[in-house]
């Protein structure tokens, strides 16, 4: 009974430092467009956010008409996507996907950009001859877009290590077009590309095709990440040569916003601590799929150990690391059976847990539900802080597409996240805030990408 008591006070004081009030929202979305200000001006070397131009150039104005390649390069694999566009805002259709593994060999080495792009240009070679149209416009763009998972870089291949730190900056992303180029043409494949972008470029150029009024795109998926279209009299650096009607595209990458008024609890900070990256991507820490399982899991873990939530003994497998992933954790969470069958499931199959009671599995979900709820409403604040910084929250309207596995697949975080801004605007201006899902599923921002270069380079 009094260990008991002690879980719930554990529970509680968790709860309560992750607490989210509209007022705490207020002032981390101000800081975030506050710090992108800084960004913005320091280039980069002294403000948490390094808010660097990745991408100058054309975005798609909807009327772009077409069949289009794009080639998504991902941690081991790649996608090859063929899909039409039908211009005057209709919907991509026709999308077909290929993924090919990337042989270990090129993939453990990192200065082995050559070998990769050969690779990628005869698998596309092979596709196009198999699939292909019988003929392709000589002059057309293949999009290229590049979504490597950002976190645990140690733990990823060092081709996802190189590549990982290149994505910032425009200049990095033209520069691999030519060598991409060299390999395309060198195995008889008739496109170009125009950049190599980071995939949340490409669902920014998604929502453009789709609304005017779309100035930025979230990655929510394993990491996270943001892309939105920034005012070039903004810019303190200069800009590359770039088209005719270029845009301005600035990577916030808001996974290393810190400040002190997020909500950190003794469980972010030893996870933190002993992650692969101390003291770095700190707001990924709060809302990456990545990272919401473990959180859990240690709070857990604190139950057990001090109040004996699963009984005398610690279940050994809860103390390990990363054991419980996202896609767990909302089962659990989003269990609605009268006795938690789901959440008695996951703790047997996961951590060998057996013979929990309701009320302990309840407890489980809660842990579930005050990670992702704080989770999802920092997502919230981010994208009003965004909004904020743009200038736009009165008097115009903005869309935001986000793309990622947790958005896409987690109700309640989604439910969450849109509550939120919802909360911090109110039923009136929350109208000029619009965010949707992005547009023909992974990869296929690099179709839009494709056509926009094609039509307005
Ligand atoms: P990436 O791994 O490149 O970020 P995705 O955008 O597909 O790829 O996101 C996958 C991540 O989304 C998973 O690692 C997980 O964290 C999260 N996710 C996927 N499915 C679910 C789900 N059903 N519930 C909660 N999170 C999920």
């Amino acid at each position: 009974e009094r260990r008991w008591r002690h879980g719930q006070r554990i529970l509680r004081k968790f709860a309560r430092d992750s607490a989210t009030p509209v007022a705490k929202l207020w002032h981390i979305a101000n800081q975030l467009a506050s710090d992108m200000q800084e960004g913005l001006m320091s280039s980069g070397d002294h403000s948490n956010l390094s808010m660097l131009v990745s991408y100058h150039a054309p975005l798609p104005t909807g009327e772009e008409g077409g069949i289009y390649y794009g080639i998504n390069l991902r941690g081991t694999n790649f996608l090859i996507i063929r899909a039409r566009l039908d211009g005057k805002n209709e919907p991509i259709t026709e999308i077909r996907r290929k993924e090919v593994p990337i042989p270990s060999q090129i993939m453990v080495n990192p200065d082995s950009t050559k070998e990769l792009f050969d690779f990628i240009a005869i698998e596309l070679a092979k596709y196009i001859s198999v699939h292909g149209e019988t003929e392709i416009a000589r002059d057309k763009k293949l999009g290229f877009t590049v979504s490597i998972p950002v976190v645990q870089a140690p733990l990823s291949s060092g081709v996802a290590v190189k590549w990982n730190s290149l994505f910032v900056d425009d200049t990095v992303g033209k520069e691999l077009a030519k060598e991409i180029n060299q390999a395309l043409e060198k195995h008889g494949v008739e496109m170009q590309v125009y950049a190599v972008v980071n995939d949340t470029i490409g669902d920014l150029a998604g929502g453009r095709y789709y609304s005017k009024e779309s100035v930025a795109a979230v990655t929510l998926g394993m990491g996270t990440d943001v892309a939105y279209l920034e005012s070039p009299q903004q810019i303190s650096k200069p800009l590359s040569e770039s088209p005719k009607s270029g845009e301005t595209v600035v990577n916030l990458q808001w996974a290393n916003f810190n400040s002190s008024l997020l909500p950190l609890t003794e469980f972010d900070v030893s996870l933190d601590a002993q992650s692969t990256n101390p003291g770095g991507r700190i707001f990924e820490k709060f809302i990456g799929g990545m990272y919401l399982g473990e959180i859990v899991r240690r709070v857990l873990l604190k139950m057990a150990q001090e109040a004996a939530l699963f009984g005398d003994c610690v279940p050994p497998k809860l103390k390990t690391p990363y054991l419980l992933r996202s896609p767990d954790m909302a089962a659990m969470h989003q269990d609605t059976s009268e006795d938690y069958e789901v959440v008695d499931e996951k703790l047997k199959d996961i951590f060998e847990i057996s013979n929990t009671t309701p009320m302990v599995r309840e407890i489980v979900a809660e842990v579930c539900d005050v990670v992702a709820e704080r989770g999802a409403r920092l997502v919230g604040a981010g994208i009003v802080g965004l909004v904020k910084k743009l200038g736009r929250i009165s008097n115009k309207k903005s869309v935001i597409t986000i793309e990622g596995g947790l958005y896409e697949h987690y109700r309640v975080f989604r439910n969450y996240l849109h509550s939120s801004v919802w909360e911090m605007l109110g039923s009136e201006l929350s109208d000029n805030v619009v965010i949707e899902h992005s547009h023909g599923g992974s990869g296929a921002g690099s179709i839009f990408l494709a056509a926009s270069q094609t039509q307005n380079a």
